[in-house]
């Protein structure tokens, strides 16, 4: 009995110290992720965000796929402080996209609570037999980022080479761009995020370079993760993001099971152990990047 009082007394303590610490760190970022995810009712939704609530995240970003994802990342923006939204079209919808649904996109992204295009790109992994489709949604979504002077979430599937040439081309590293967002004796700053990266080295060396922002979440974990780890490693972590694409790529330990965006703390925790620094000192190095990055106020 006097045993129990005494691990009950223990057990309030140690509740009290969470609670403190919950509300003090504050200072996980999620970059990419998709609360949005048409297969959450709208219950399972709200416990997540409950979760998010009572977690260490400070910010996530929703990132839109389709119209209709892009609505309801709006919507979960407008309701929780923590959440912002990024609207666009996967190149993965390349051929039901139009341009009235680009003129959609557009009017979600005025609202103040979108803070990029995305994600847009090239998936021709999937989409190997409309390529020609992807490559003029995403021209055309390049340009209304451009237009609205908006960050740019890239998604970009076995298609490395294209992906960049078609930013140089539409002028998304141009002088005016990089001028707009870069600080004096910074990075030149272009804000594109190149999200879940898994090209070489050498490529993300050559995007940091041009003043694009590795985004990197749960394969950066995995044991066949080394070419990212080696990305980590080379490009300074003023040019990273941490993100998780929830509910997809779940890092380790939890690989399987449903990714949620709380999960974005493994993967920070396996940059800070490739950029030999302390969790708390990466985990708040992350944050400022992506605040900075997505222009949250
Ligand atoms: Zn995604």
């Amino acid at each position: 009995m006097k045993n129990n009082m005494k691990k009950n007394m223990e057990n309030v303590e140690e509740i009290e110290e969470i609670e403190k610490r919950d509300k003090r760190d504050k200072f996980l970022f999620d970059a990419h992720t998709h609360l949005n995810f048409e297969e959450f009712s709208k219950g399972e939704r709200e416990e997540l965000a409950k979760e998010i609530d009572n977690s260490n995240l400070r910010y996530i970003i929703d990132a839109g796929c389709d119209l209709n994802s892009s609505i309801l990342a709006l919507e979960n923006a407008r309701k929780y402080k923590w959440c912002y939204a990024a609207s666009g079209i996967h190149p993965e919808y390349a051929e039901k996209a139009s341009d009235e649904m680009i003129d959609e996109i557009k009017m979600l992204a005025k609202d103040e609570k979108c803070v990029a295009i995305g994600e847009i790109g090239l998936d021709f992994h999937y989409g190997k037999d409309y390529k020609e489709e992807q490559i003029i949604l995403f021209r055309k979504q390049l340009r209304l980022a451009l237009e609205m002077e908006l960050p740019i979430m890239i998604h970009s599937r076995d298609a490395d080479q294209l992906t960049m040439d078609i930013l140089k081309d539409e002028g998304v590293f141009a002088k005016k761009r990089i001028d707009k967002f870069s600080r004096d004796g910074d990075y030149p700053e272009a804000k594109v995020q190149l999200h879940c990266f898994s090209g070489s080295k050498e490529l993300a060396m050559e995007y940091v370079k041009l003043g694009a922002t590795i985004s990197v979440g749960g394969p950066v974990t995995f044991k066949n993760g080394k070419k990212t780890a080696e990305v980590v490693r080379a490009i300074p972590i003023e040019r990273l993001l941490s993100e998780t694409d929830a509910p997809y790529l779940t890092p380790e330990p939890f690989r399987g099971k449903m990714n949620k965006s709380q999960y974005v703390e493994y993967v920070v925790r396996r940059i800070a152990i490739l950029k030999d620094m302390e969790f708390e000192e990466t985990a708040l190095k992350l944050l400022e990047n992506g605040i900075r990055f997505f222009g949250i106020k």
